[in-house]
């Protein structure tokens, strides 16, 4: 199965309750040519909903800003959702919408082969890393496990409810430890090994 395939085959599923409201699905999007981060928020939002596309809203416009803030566009990274159809009032996914979608983001991982995991929040976390992640306890760890790179950090949207500004400082850490562990790999690539 190839992207085109999986994207036609989310865009008509009906395997959870969530297809239900969904207006359009939100398989991901980015780049297709072996990207060496995979970023993986909560699930599409409003105006993701609407546009079928991931991150268009303000959480997808902060996305973009902290991705730039390390020097990342989102040409360079492949960005999905944890679940694919909104949940309705934006709420969380419940745990059997998130196995029931699963298989499609481990089928999206393995056509794209990152190598880095960056989940966005702790729906992501849980799901990939740790089915009790915490973000403020577990954000900015890297996790090693079968050739990925894992690591969590805040949503963007609880960023954009941080007034006291410790999370944004907290996550911009957590990006520079991406684009280490981005550099590190480029590194180690170029080098034959
Ligand atoms: Fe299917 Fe995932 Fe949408 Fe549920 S959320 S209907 S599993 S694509």
């Amino acid at each position: 199965m190839d992207m085109s395939e999986l994207n036609a085959r989310i865009e008509a599923c009906r395997a959870c309750g969530l297809c239900r409201n969904r207006t359009r699905a939100v398989p991901g999007e980015g780049c297709l040519e072996h990207p060496l981060v995979l970023c993986i928020g909560e699930g599409p939002g409003e105006q993701e909903d609407l546009t079928g596309r991931p991150f268009v809203g303000p959480a997808g416009q902060l996305l973009d800003r902290m991705l730039a803030s390390v020097g990342l566009s989102r040409e360079q990274v492949f960005i999905a959702n944890v679940v694919k159809c909104r949940p309705p009032g934006n709420r969380a996914p419940e745990p059997d919408e998130v196995r029931a979608c699963l298989p499609f983001l481990r089928e999206q991982t393995r056509l794209l082969r990152p190598r880095i995991l960056f989940c966005l929040g702790a729906t992501a976390g849980r799901a990939i890393i740790d089915p009790a992640f915490r973000v403020t306890r577990q954000r900015g760890l890297w996790v090693e496990r079968k050739g990925f790179y894992l690591m969590g950090t805040y949503h963007p949207s609880a960023l954009l409810r941080d007034r006291s500004g410790q999370y944004k400082r907290e996550a911009y850490e957590d990006l520079k430890a991406l684009r280490r562990k981005i550099d590190e790999l480029s590194a180690s690539t170029q080098g034959g090994g």
